[in-house]
């Protein structure tokens, strides 16, 4: 279906010139961050970093981490940025990194971002950040929140409302059941919108107010937003 035509298939993975560097992808619980950073990657040939995976990857592992996390996550609040920062900071030691990394679901507070900017002051070979927000109305949220599927073996990400597997409950690539993540109800989602609100929206102004920013707007087909975000970022680099 047209709303599953990704980036790539669309043809707009063809030789970018553009370094990326790095890239933050912000905006509410159901915008598409994940699947967008995955066509990102495609397109650019940087890491996702997300630390919703990283810290669902220590609850799966039972590390300290994700002791306390799990019980967080699962109330749909935020884990405590020293924590995330620590995480963070370990996942950018990666040599993969050194072109450029899309973050996705970080920053989150502005203790979070500002933790971020400090750390990227101290680099100055790096490029600056650049900051994009997808912007999702409300109830499309809930309806995409309570909808998704993933697949545990290669992570697509599925939407039995929007973007279903051809066979109901199983990955199309994998053949593998799909899951649905714990806090993807609508009892977690509400709160996870507050949090949000409270604690996430004034990093999408803190980024705004410091310029290369660039909102888009996420409900379009998945290859229409990934081609506005790689637009936005070329612009900015400019
Ligand atoms: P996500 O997969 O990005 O929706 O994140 C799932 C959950 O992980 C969130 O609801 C938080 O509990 C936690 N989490 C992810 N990223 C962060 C972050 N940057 N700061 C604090 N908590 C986070």
């Amino acid at each position: 279906m047209s709303s599953s035509i990704s980036a790539v298939e669309q043809g707009l993975e063809s030789d970018r010139k553009t370094v990326p560097g790095p890239i933050l992808l912000l905006g509410a619980p159901g915008v598409g961050k994940g699947t967008q950073a995955k066509e990102l990657v495609k397109i650019w040939g940087i890491p996702q970093i997300s630390t919703g995976d990283l810290l669902r990857g220590n609850v799966a592992q039972g590390t300290q981490l994700g002791r306390v996390a799990k019980e967080i996550m699962g109330r749909g609040e935020l884990v405590p940025d020293s924590l995330v920062d620590e995480m963070v900071a370990v996942r950018l030691q990666q040599p993969d990194t050194v072109n450029g990394y899309i973050l996705d679901g970080f920053p989150r507070t502005l203790g979070q971002a500002g933790w971020l900017d400090g750390r990227l002051a101290t680099q100055p070979d790096t490029l600056p950040v650049v900051a994009v927000s997808i912007q999702v109305n409300y109830n499309q949220l809930l309806r995409r929140i309570t909808g998704r599927r993933n697949c545990p073996v290669c992570q697509t990400i599925y939407n039995v409302n929007v973007n279903p597997p051809k066979k109901d409950g199983f990955c199309d690539i994998e053949g593998a059941a799909l899951t649905q993540r714990a806090d993807d109800t609508e009892e977690v989602f509400k709160e996870r919108m507050r949090a949000y609100g409270a604690l996430t929206a004034p990093v999408v102004e803190h980024y705004r107010a410091l310029g290369r920013f660039a909102e888009v707007d996420g409900d379009r087909p998945i290859g229409a937003i990934a081609a506005g975000i790689v637009a936005a970022v070329e612009r900015l680099r400019q």
